[in-house]
């Protein structure tokens, strides 16, 4: 399989069920932000962001933005990295081996296009007080997500890990779980993101990449990757 990732800004409303599932899939705590008047749970960190863009012109409006890790081929982050702690899967994944990272942080400066960012010592442990503090618990029960704040899903070996450098990881551990969909593909409700297999005839997310209709975000940086665009 050839995985390929195809996000259309165009199709995104900026509902950021996508940032909740990635995180509630690779066990990023959730907190309170303070300058947010209406109090709901935001995640400290995220694997994968969406940018609101405000228009002016022609008239006021608002588009989105969604990031997340380009999986380049030609690696800035896995060259710089001194104890091999990134490195790229068979299918051109690039991961960090928690246990390997020593926080030196050399690939976040080397990160182009700022996907990575390191997991203070304490930090869950903050989040959790910051959550009981303003009751983030009870907000999420009812939705049925507060187990997440205190116990990552342990089937996932690359969630999220203190100390070390993080990033996301197209959700690798639902490929060696036998089932290969990212959790921000599943539930964006408007196919904003999708992802697919190049080497399938058939597949519509691979079909963007071949006609060229999806294409590198800055192809004038040279790291290719397995992370598209449809850009008009
Ligand atoms: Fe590494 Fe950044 Fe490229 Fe991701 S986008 S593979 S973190 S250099
Ligand atoms: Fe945009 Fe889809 Fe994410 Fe919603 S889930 S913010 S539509 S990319």
């Amino acid at each position: 399989m050839k995985p390929v990732f195809v996000v259309d800004p165009s199709k995104c409303i900026g509902c950021m069920a996508c940032v909740a599932a990635c995180s509630i899939e690779n066990a990023i705590p959730f907190t309170l932000s303070k300058s947010d008047p209406v109090g709901w749970p935001h995640t400290l960190w995220t694997r994968t962001w969406v940018k609101w863009i405000e228009n002016e012109d022609p008239a006021p409006s608002r588009t989105f933005m969604p990031y997340l890790c380009l999986h380049c081929q030609d690696t800035p982050c896995e060259r710089v990295c001194p104890t091999g702690a990134t490195f790229k899967t068979p299918e051109g994944v690039i991961l960090v081996d928690h246990s390997k990272c020593i926080g030196c942080g050399y690939c976040i400066v080397a990160c182009p296009y700022g996907s990575r960012y390191k997991v203070k010592e304490g930090a869950f442990e903050k989040a959790i007080h910051d959550a009981m503090l303003h009751d983030v618990s009870k907000k999420l029960r009812g939705a049925g997500l507060e187990d997440y704040i205190m116990k990552p899903p342990s089937e996932n070996k690359w969630a999220v890990a203190e100390r070390a450098v993080d990033k996301c990881t197209l959700c690798y551990h639902r490929k060696e779980a036998g089932a290969w969909i990212p959790a921000c593909v599943e539930v964006c409700p408007t196919k904003a993101r999708m992802f697919g297999d190049l080497d399938d005839p058939h597949d519509p997310a691979a079909e963007l990449v071949r006609t060229g209709k999806a294409r590198h975000l800055r192809p004038d940086l040279g790291t290719g990757g397995l992370v598209y665009y449809v850009i008009p």
